[in-house]
């Protein structure tokens, strides 16, 4: 189905005016390297991502404002001020001073969105270590496999979680410091473990930053593991420019903001968006502790008046699975702006959405190894549902054939970015040669397909693992995906090519359907109809199999690997990063 353009909107009638208000004007005088000039930069040389985050708002009296509104899974609700936040983070940073943690060192932290997983983030890059987040929900294998890879010397845990890691510290002979910390009551610690809160009793509140060049690692974050092994891309403390410049163009970041990331900073969303973008850019961000649920999520909004929401499209499709009726029962007037990245996003999610809650979703697309937005749909321009946008200001990405050399417009091809900004990942860790693999003739590889229109709007195709070659054509499951999703049975779909004799690969998909629907083999058919009609029979899903829920990465991607080898009786491989049914 062709989906209408979303005209843009008269910037002089908007309520708030977009930082971003002239895209060709701003991104052609834009320089990257110039940003840092809108930072501070810390006092005595240097650059620290948690002193743009924190301390710098606090030398400027902006002290008092809250940095943090936290919503508990248990009720309660706190505020953290930007000065409630420099001092946490200070305390921590002396913590590890005391422990002799040196710079450099890999600091891990494996908790829930407790106000001291924040802390313990920024006090790490105040000492001048490197940042490695885990999801909470990960298993001991998971955890093993990247603090061994990392070679971490300290991780800090919860009393609820610290049992996963029991089962494998011996198997951990870097790992000198096992911190436990409660949100709750001061934790019980045994042999071998430190008191997160005996430790920050006697740890002082004041902390010359560790003196960081632009270029020192600060950050670690393992990928999704969508398509395989998950890599630990490693970032410095230059992001930074990238983080408040994303923040202020794509995220469209005002003094009075009031923000909510949905992203756990398991992942790099939750970094990068969930903490460092929206405070170098001063906002206040709601940390929501609690999971996933239609209702919860919109009495979010409205309890805490949020103005800006930055998701991802399984979230969404979960939303438009709840239905239309929810959205109504809570105020969401708030809201000025809505975005969503992590995944394709059906052009049916964003039509769907500017029906339900009265704002579409602007898709923005970027990767762990690219440490902030590329390429994102801005407030002053024309929305096509189903693209990514075009590239944010300092930005230039192609579309490259095999050799390396750009194709013609509208043709399909790598997605690739010329490299240097500032928030590039700089290495996969312990994995040199697999980075430099990514790099061909002056252009970073981002191992998605994608392609250019005449507007200069990128349209995503799949990752390259995942084309599907079937009978000469090449097919991206994104297309077949979301046609599928506008049939009113189907709430998820994922699809693959299945090996054939004749046609190489076959189209299979995999549908899960909204509540009230019967997975018939006339339904079935019905859907077979239902594709053709929009994709042509080439294109299609020959095979078409009902399945409960699509597995899924923790950070809510399909894994079309998996759907693959299963269907395939093949080894599944690295599932480490694989949600539980
Ligand atoms: P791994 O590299 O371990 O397989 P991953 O690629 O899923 O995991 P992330 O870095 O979290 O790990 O995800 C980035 C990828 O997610 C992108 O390369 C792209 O495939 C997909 N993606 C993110 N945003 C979008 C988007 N807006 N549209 C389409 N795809 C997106
Ligand atoms: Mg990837």
């Amino acid at each position: 189905m062709e989906y209408e353009t979303i005209s843009k909107p008269d910037v002089d009638s908007l309520a708030v005016r977009p930082n971003l208000d002239d895209y060709e004007g701003i991104r052609s005088g834009f320089d990257y390297e110039r940003v840092i000039d809108e930072l501070d930069g810390l006092p005595g040389g240097g650059l620290n991502i948690a002193y743009e985050c924190l301390d710098r708002h606090v030398a400027a009296g902006r002290g008092d404002k809250a940095c943090i509104l936290w919503d508990g899974k248990d009720g309660r609700q706190e505020t953290y001020t930007y000065a409630d936040m420099a001092k946490l983070s200070n305390q921590f940073a002396n913590v590890l001073r005391k422990l002799e943690v040196e710079k450099g060192s890999r600091v891990f932290v494996f908790m829930d969105r407790i106000p001291e997983l924040y802390a313990a983030a920024f006090g790490t890059l105040k000492a001048g270590c490197i940042i490695g987040p885990l999801f909470s929900a990960f298993g001991p294998d998971a955890i093993k496999d990247r603090l061994e890879d990392s070679g971490a010397s300290v991780l800090v845990t919860t009393p609820e979680l610290k049992a996963k890691v029991h089962e494998i510290r011996g198997d951990l002979p870097a790992l000198k410091h096992l911190i436990i910390a409660s949100h709750n009551e001061p934790p019980e610690v045994d042999d071998g473990e430190l008191s997160w809160n005996d430790l920050m009793a006697d740890a002082s509140e004041e902390f010359d930053i560790v003196q960081t060049a632009p270029d020192d690692p600060a950050i670690m974050h393992y990928t999704s593991g969508t398509t395989g092994r998950p890599k630990g891309a490693l970032h410095v403390h230059k992001a930074v420019l990238g983080h408040y410049a994303t923040g202020k163009y794509v995220l469209d970041f005002h003094e009075d903001d009031i923000y909510w990331c949905t992203a756990d900073p398991g992942w790099v969303t939750g970094t990068s968006y969930g903490m460092f973008a929206p405070c170098t850019n001063g906002v206040s961000s709601v940390i929501y502790e609690g999971g996933f649920s239609a209702s919860k999520w919109y009495e979010v909004i409205q309890k805490y008046k949020v103005t800006v929401w930055y998701t991802a499209p399984t979230a969404i499709r979960m939303l438009m699975k709840a239905g239309d009726e929810v959205p109504k029962k809570f105020d969401l007037s708030t809201l000025r702006y809505t975005m969503s990245v992590g995944e394709p996003l059906n052009p049916e999610a964003v039509v769907w959405s500017e029906k339900a809650i009265g704002l579409p979703f602007h898709d923005n697309w970027w990767q762990t190894e690219t440490g902030s937005i590329m390429i994102a749909n801005y407030p002053v321009m024309p929305i096509k549902p189903g693209s990514m946008g075009r590239p944010m200001p300092g930005i230039n990405p192609g579309i490259i054939d095999e050799e390396g050399n750009e194709v013609a417009t509208g043709e399909e091809g790598d997605l690739a970015v010329r490299p240097g900004w500032p928030s590039m990942f700089r290495t996969y860790w312990n994995r040199e040669e697999m980075y430099d693999s990514r790099f061909k003739n002056g252009w970073y590889i981002t191992g998605d397909r994608a392609r250019k229109d005449a507007d200069g709007y990128f349209w995503f195709v799949g990752r390259a693992d995942d084309v599907i070659n079937t009978a000469g054509h090449l097919v991206g499951p994104f297309e077949v995906e979301s046609a599928l999703l506008e049939h009113p049975a189907v709430a998820e779909a994922g699809v693959i090519g299945k090996p054939d004799p004749v046609a190489m690969e076959i189209v299979k998909a995999f549908v899960s359907l909204k509540e009230g629907y019967e997975p018939t083999d006339e339904l079935k058919r019905e859907l077979r109809r239902f594709s053709r009609e929009r994709l042509g029979p080439g294109i299609a899903p020959r095979e078409i199999d009902f399945i409960d829920t699509l597995p899924k990465t923790r950070s809510g991607k399909i894994m079309r690997r998996l759907l693959k080898a299963r269907e395939l009786g093949l080894d599944e491989g690295d599932t480490s990063t694989l949600e539980d049914d």
